[in-house]
């Protein structure tokens, strides 16, 4: 017989729910275990409690888990994937309500059916309640939300999901349509939520992986959907997490000296839960300053007209929409991706559910700033509720514009921080951490935060170090204290002794230099000391980052990602389109070269304008060169573009996603009849090349080079593909280290394969690792091409290699067993 398993945070609510339902079983015997509380008291969930639930449950036919809400599906989710892989088959987990889903569950399992069947009956519990109450039911999953509409499933790829800037993106997007967007997040049942409030949106709480149905009713349906699906493809704008982000956490010191650690490369290693962490690299020595920062209460004011209430809120909400623009400004001006934190917040602050919350309240009498406080109070806990650390975290951005509302009502100036040294505080406002002077705030520590917090972001974005989630024992610290902390491993430092402090001022004095003699020389060309020269380029996705590069003093491009043109648009790009756009980079980096990597799609991301059957491991599937060979004009038009710009201009062409010989001859074929379509003999300085990202091209190096002038390895995907492990995938990040020594060893490969005629070049994230620059010389590398603000310290990287201080690097690195021993050999 099936049996169930319920979890929940209270015992006492589990046992209650359980006897409940065993009143309707009358006597059968459906084994019904729990797993609820830490203990009879306790609150909490846990997933090894919950295994052995489930082991108890079953009799071999299969278990249906009930869970109540929040971390009980996380823990229940976590249970499967510690549960024996056969009980795993047969256990469902169902996102039925958990009294109604347990009354059904219980009755449909004694009458003998199975998992499948009594989790379908759970999930139809609500459906008495609902008729009785008049409610509308909510759509199927799969079923179109608005009837009579336009619906889209997608899935969210976006590594903390459906978090406050893409969300804020979504809302802004969905609104330039003259139509009804509702969501739902599949995964969890929650929705329909409206696309124009963020609030709703943040409500849905869609975490990574998980499935977004799109619905829209009215006139622009159809092109809404299609937009937001596009967007949602496109992670919605989002970049990757900055590399500075990921860091080895080394906790809080106090006053012993912790030896600090080397930063891991990886992006993206869970590190949330330890305290102390690395937030924005750089070493910080100076006396604490911990200026009050106190929240500003609604102050007790007459209530004269609901009119005269309202117009007040409403020039309030004007003036911080005002402030905000403008500290989106600065903002841009050293990042201008971090800017988007605040897009977010003012998609927060014309939040129409927030707005109108507040009126309504002022409508009852409720006087303007107690009616936004109350408002902006109920949207942050809303928020707080949320299941996901890194979604909750965005209460803060609520109450940071709340905050700055209730300042305008009771005409307090802006909380700016003002002090020298080293900033100790709780935690800082967005609006706060922007306008921090570099100039004297040395460095910030937050007894809170975390590193992808957006004072964090801020923090990296001015080039202030920074370690976060310190714990409130370091607010104690005196001001006036000497205290040191390193921003790339977390290590704080009260009262260090005369030793230390020399060890860290060296460090710092020392990174200081490079960075000065890395920005004083990021124009100049960049040589080991043996006088080998490297060339450091960049890679670009747009027009703005050629001009991003050519200011970091790139040599060119090493990689063009060609596919920012494709992407999200109905129609692929002209001919002519493409020329100018590629004229314009090269044109802004000088008519330096520039690699023009031809078209770099596929299933996992998709063109609108040519759909593909879905693909069950698009990774593994049609993308790339594959891709290109398949959609025969699209790629035929690219190599026309490129061949036109090759005659005005130095270009290389580069091929994607190669795996055998014959598809590179194939693409060759193309390019010559591209060549003779446009007519006027093959390009003077066209170089021909192919990446390096599937490990059977690493191993067949030596059979492409006839055919070609050069290779970039990406080591994004050889990584990915060497270690099957998904690049993306935090649960697999630890695993997908650039530096294991496999993909060491395939580089190695490339080197060797290529021969001495051949430039190697790196383009994957491996090319701007400092760490690896002397290895990946050494094996040979010869161009290394990154993202714009690498250039200088990678340059600077570069003049610092001296062969002869470390002749046994290579062999050492491809000795290694583990990536921890190859980083070992090149400390
Ligand atoms: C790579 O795979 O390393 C690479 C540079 O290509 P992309 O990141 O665009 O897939
Ligand atoms: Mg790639």
């Amino acid at each position: 017989m099936t049996g169930l398993v319920v979890v929940s945070h209270s015992r006492a609510l589990a046992d209650a729910a359980v006897a409940l339902a065993s009143e309707m079983l009358h006597g059968s015997t459906t084994r019904i275990a729990v797993a609820a509380g830490l203990d009879a008291e306790t609150f909490g969930t846990d997933a090894t409690a919950i295994v052995d639930a489930i082991e108890k449950a079953d009799d071999g036919q299969g278990v249906v888990v009930l869970m109540d809400l929040g971390s009980a599906v996380l823990s229940a989710e976590l249970a499967l994937e510690l549960i024996d892989p056969e009980v795993r088959e047969r256990t469902m987990l169902s996102a039925a309500p958990l009294v109604e889903g347990l009354m059904a569950a219980a009755v449909t399992a004694a009458s003998g059916a199975s998992p499948s069947d009594v989790a379908a009956e759970a999930g139809q519990a609500l459906t008495p309640k609902r008729s009785a109450l008049g409610v509308e039911d909510l759509p199927a999953s799969g079923e179109d939300m608005s009837p009579g509409g336009e619906s889209a499933v997608v899935e969210v790829e976006n590594p903390h999901g459906l978090h406050a800037r893409p969300a804020a993106r979504l809302v802004t997007e969905a609104g330039q349509f003259d139509a009804e967007v509702t969501l739902r997040n599949l995964d969890t049942g929650a929705g329909p939520a409206s696309a124009r409030s963020l609030s709703q949106v943040a409500g849905l709480a869609v975490r990574c992986g998980q499935h977004l149905e799109i619905g829209a009713s009215g006139p622009d349906a159809q092109a809404a959907v299609e937009h937001l699906t596009a967007l949602a493809r496109n992670r919605f704008g989002e970049e990757e997490a900055p590399a500075s982000s990921a860091g080895r956490a080394v906790p809080y010191a106090g006053r012993a000296s912790t030896p600090a650690g080397r930063a891991a490369p990886t992006a993206g290693r869970a590190c949330r839960d330890h305290p102390a962490l690395p937030a924005s690299p750089g070493i910080a020595i100076g006396p604490v300053f911990t200026p009050a920062v106190v929240d500003v209460e609604p102050p007790d004011e007459q209530f004269d007209s609901a009119d005269a209430q309202s117009a007040r809120l409403r020039d309030a909400l004007d003036a911080v929409r005002a402030d905000i623009e403008s500290l989106r400004a600065t903002t841009a001006q050293h990042s201008p991706a971090d800017a988007a934190i605040f897009d977010a917040h003012l998609v927060m602050l014309d939040d129409p559910d927030l707005v109108a919350a507040a009126l309504e309240r002022i409508e009852s009498g409720v006087p303007a700033s107690r009616a936004w406080a109350e408002a902006v109070a109920a949207v942050e806990n809303e928020w707080r509720a949320v299941d996901d650390p890194y979604l909750r975290e965005r209460a803060v951005d609520v109450r940071a514009v709340g905050q700055q509302v209730l300042r305008k009502l009771a005409g307090i100036p802006d909380a700016t921080i003002d002090g020298t040294g080293v900033l100790v505080v709780d935690d800082l406002l967005p609006a706060q951490a922007a306008v921090l002077d570099a100039e004297k705030v040395a460095g910030v520590i937050l007894a809170g935060g975390s590193p992808t917090s957006h004072a964090a972001i801020l923090a990296r974005a001015r080039g202030i170090p920074a370690v976060v989630a310190a714990g409130p024992d370091v607010l104690a610290t005196e001001p006036g204290v000497t205290v040191a902390l390193d921003g790339s491993t977390g290590e704080i430092i009260v009262d260090p002794d005369s030793q230390t402090l020399e060890r860290l001022r060296g460090e710092a004095s020392r990174a200081a230099e490079r960075g000065e003699l890395a920005r004083a020389s990021a124009h100049e060309s960049a040589s080991t000391a043996d006088g080998t020269r490297i060339l450091v380029a960049a890679n670009l996705g747009s027009v703005e980052d050629a001009r991003a590069a050519a200011e970091s003093g790139a040599d060119g491009s090493g990689l063009v990602r060609t596919e920012f043109l494709y992407l999200d648009r109905a129609q692929p790009p002209s001919v002519d389109e493409q020329i100018d756009t590629y004229l314009a980079m090269a044109d802004a980096l000088g008519g330096q070269r520039i690699t023009l990597r031809t078209l770099d799609v596929g299933g996992d991301k998709p063109l609108r304008f040519a759909p593909q059957p879905a693909e069950e491991n698009p990774f593994l599937g049609l993308r790339g060169l594959r891709l290109a060979l398949a959609e025969k004009t699209l790629f035929d038009d690219q190599l026309r573009a490129i061949v036109t710009v090759a005659h005005q201009t130095p270009i290389s062409v580069m091929f994607p996603m190669v795996t055998t010989v014959d598809e590179l001859l194939t693409a060759r074929e193309h390019l010559d009849a591209a060549i003779t379509s446009v007519g006027r003999g093959e390009p003077a300085g066209l170089e021909v090349g192919i990446m390096i990202e599937v490990p059977a091209a690493a191993l067949k190096t030596a059979a492409f080079a006839p055919h070609v002038n050069f290779f970039s390895i990406g080591t994004n995907d050889l990584t990915q593909y060497t270690l099957a492990a998904e690049r993306g995938n935090t649960s697999v990040a630890a695993l997908a280290d650039p530096l294991d020594p496999a993909v060491v060893t395939l580089i190695n490969r490339v080197c060797r394969g290529a021969g001495p005629d051949r430039l190697v070049a790196v383009c994957g994230e491996l090319a701007a690792d400092e760490t690896a620059t002397d290895l990946l010389v050494a094996l040979g590398v010869r161009e290394l091409s990154v993202a714009p603000r690498a250039v200088p310290p990678i340059k600077q990287a570069v003049r610092g290699i001296d062969v002869t201080t470390n002749p046994r690097l290579v062999e050492r690195c491809l000795e290694a067993d583990t990536a921890a021993s190859v980083r070992a050999a090149l400390t």
